[in-house]
């Protein structure tokens, strides 16, 4: 029976884009949950303008199943509205909630400082429900397209699974995906991975710092995996 890791994320596509290649190496020890917060039911540039919002919101469901199905990804929808999610009392007990369900090792969320007040809420609901669920797993915070003063404490060489991360990104079909693909995708990557020398990288932030006599969830995870 493998352990648990939770990925949160603000809208369908945010986890492919910014941690699925670390999520693509940990797959093969853990289960991978993602808690997508809303359906991006207001944002789907190729889709034609006047579709409805239900309909947005279905589309854009089934393109997230598509993409967690690589990562065999149970996903559960939180079904705050897009453009709308606030770190309401409501909202980070439901979070606890689900965090108390699933009892993950480690919790991934978005680095709080993101132009994007999604993004914002949704780091500050995880971080509250981590506390509320008085949960030991580890916390990260991963790196999001609107982040802003992210300096990582941790980079994942992702480059044997890179290839698998841009089929993630690409079932994101309704959204910009050029854009996507090359600029965040490819440019990210290559810049995470320039500053530790390997061709594709992702980078996170730990909760807290490490203190004498502690290892790091992730690192001490990920050397076993690489060991096998
Ligand atoms: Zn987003």
């Amino acid at each position: 029976m493998k352990d648990n890791i939770l990925f949160i994320t603000p809208h369908p596509d945010d986890m492919a884009l910014t941690s699925s290649g670390t999520a693509f190496i940990l797959k093969e020890n853990f289960n991978i949950i993602v808690v997508c917060m809303t359906k991006g039911q207001k944002y789907s540039p190729n889709l034609p303008a006047d579709i409805s919002m239900d309909k947005r919101a279905a589309i854009r469901e089934n393109e997230e199943l598509t993409a967690n199905s690589m990562l065999n990804a149970t996903t559960i929808f939180f079904d705050a509205m897009d453009g709308e999610v606030y770190a309401d009392r409501a909202s980070c007990e439901k979070m606890a909630q689900i965090i108390c369900n699933y009892q993950p090792k480690a919790v991934f969320a978005p680095w709080p400082v993101d132009w994007h007040p999604d993004h914002r809420a949704t780091s500050n609901i995880a971080q509250r429900a981590h506390l509320l669920a008085e949960s030991d797993a580890a916390f990260y915070y991963y790196e999001e397209s609107g982040s802003t003063n992210f300096h990582p404490d941790i980079t994942v060489d992702i480059t044997a699974v890179f290839a698998d991360k841009m089929r993630m990104v690409s079932a994101h079909q309704t959204q910009p995906l050029q854009q996507r693909l090359n600029d965040w995708t490819h440019v990210r990557c290559r810049i995470r991975g320039a500053e530790v020398a390997v061709p594709y990288a992702e980078s996170f932030k730990r909760y807290r710092p490490l203190i004498a006599g502690q290892s790091d969830f992730l690192l001490t995870e990920l050397a076993k995996i690489t060991a096998k």
